[in-house]
């Protein structure tokens, strides 16, 4: 892969994440209303827990819509591959399984 493809796949990868945030976390204004009117109390329940599993996986987009956008930034100043916690290359077999990582694996397993 060469840094043109790298920067359409990451440009791909970004619109995708943030398309699937704006979904989960576009909500009705009268959700509130609609959910407990005219239905079981077990379905409400049901709906706190999806909802609780929605913001969860909006988190979790969130942080890999930042990744994609830091490792856009580190390929425009040509810092790409770089480890951003100790500064060594990014083994090419990480960069492939996830082309917007910005840290080697020990880098990021200490950051948890
Ligand atoms: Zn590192």
């Amino acid at each position: 892969m060469d840094e043109v493809e790298i920067g359409e796949l990451l440009g791909e990868r970004r619109r995708e994440l943030a398309g699937e945030l704006a979904r989960l976390t576009e909500r009705p204004a009268d959700q509130a209303g609609t959910v407990s009117f005219g239905k079981r109390i077990g379905d409400g329940t049901t709906e706190a827990v999806e909802r609780i599993n929605t913001t969860a996986t909006a988190r979790s987009l969130s942080a890999t819509l930042t990744e994609v956008d830091r490792a856009l930034d580190k390929l425009a100043d040509g810092s790409y591959g770089v480890c951003d916690g100790c500064g060594n290359a990014i083994p090419r077999d990480r960069l492939d399984a996830a082309p917007w990582a910005t840290r080697c694996v020990t880098c990021s397993a200490k950051r948890g």
